[in-house]
């Protein structure tokens, strides 16, 4: 807990032994005010920066200011889940919070059980397991749970950087928690690690040229000119929080639903069918990307690793109905045999 729960009124120490209980290690109060960063946030997405994610301009009103998500809300909640452990080394890397089963049953399930005590005390709520129009990581921060690390996601001194974030929205009043203080200083190292320079300088992300945006959010095909620069990366990227110091002290999460499933090779993906991706990756977060996108990162991900081997099923992948899963696996034939040209 990043506060100490004896020194805490009733409920509000009631309510940090109920989060410990149900596995949250982390646990903080905040006001409901709009975050401090609410014009940063209006300006990103002016400029355009949030890509072609939609949704997020979506009741932009209300995702600025808690309030009117729920009126008479007195405080915010928030609550953080560990989820890290180490990445498998594999061809077609996947991010480290997808290598599991989905988070948000667990997190959901767990946000409900932890209302009740809400409940019990008459309170009026709105849970969210990071899908609420919530800006949770500038209110994450402010309720002390951690700080915006240069990159923008949180970062927690216990934690590192793996924190799956939830919010719970109560009409019922309690004492706020300090901010955690910023601890980035001098280091530069998510920004320097970002192989798209995604991260613009700090506290400025560019989601247009995250890998994490390019390979999960976006539709259609991935620009030319950022393909190499994707690597290995077939889901998500975690490149910029892997090689933040703070992780120094992170355990493996205890959570067993998180533990890595077995994952195909990229070249298997190829051939899969809509039967295949929905039993293979039955309950897991991969699915996002539907079939087409895992096959176009497929083919990225082999036009950047792949050898000759590779060239049958990129060759049949070519004939693909999907006109971007077609386009994408001409272009890793090419890479390949350009490679091994010059080999
Ligand atoms: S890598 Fe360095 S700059 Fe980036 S979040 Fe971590 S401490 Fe901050």
């Amino acid at each position: 807990m990043n506060t100490d729960a004896q020194s805490m009124p009733a409920l509000k120490r009631e309510l940090a032994r109920k989060a410990a209980a149900l596995g949250f290690g982390l646990f903080g109060v905040t006001s409901p005010q709009p975050p401090a960063t609410a014009d940063k946030f209006r300006k990103w997405l002016n400029d355009g920066g949030h890509g072609d994610m939609a949704w997020m301009e979506r009741d932009i009103e209300r995702r600025l200011d808690p309030t009117l998500v729920l009126p008479g809300a007195r405080s915010i909640i928030c609550l953080g889940l560990n989820y890290f452990q180490p990445r498998p080394e594999r061809r077609g890397e996947i991010a480290t919070y997808a290598l599991g089963r989905d988070y948000h049953k667990l997190f959901n399930s767990r946000l409900r059980q932890f209302c009740e005590v809400l409940r019990s005390h008459g309170g009026e709520n709105r849970p969210y397991a990071d899908t609420g129009p919530l800006l949770e990581k500038p209110i994450a921060a402010r309720a002390g749970l951690g700080w915006q690390g240069k990159h923008t996601n949180l970062v927690n001194e216990k934690f590192g950087n793996w924190l799956f974030l939830g919010t719970v929205l109560t009409t019922l009043p309690l004492e706020p928690d300090l901010p955690a203080k910023e601890r980035c200083g001098s280091c530069t190292r998510c920004i320097d690690a970002c192989p798209t320079r995604a991260i613009k300088g700090p506290y400025s992300l560019d989601a247009r040229l995250c890998i994490s945006y390019l390979t999960i959010e976006h539709r259609g095909a991935i620009p030319v000119e950022l393909r190499p620069l994707i690597g290995s990366h077939l889901y998500g990227c975690d490149d910029c929080i892997a090689v933040c110091p703070w992780n120094r002290h992170a355990a493996i999460t205890l959570e067993e639903r998180f533990a890595t499933r077995p994952l195909p090779d990229p070249v298997e993906i190829l051939a899969w069918s809509e039967a295949d991706f929905d039993r293979e990756l039955a309950g897991m977060a991969m699915r996002r990307t539907k079939l087409q996108g895992l096959k176009r990162n497929a083919c990225i991900v082999l036009g950047n690793t792949g050898t000759t081997a590779d060239i049958p099923a990129l060759s049949a992948a070519s004939g693909d109905e999907d006109a971007v899963v077609a386009e994408s696996a001409a272009w890793a034939v090419a890479q390949i045999e350009m490679r091994t040209l010059s080999a």
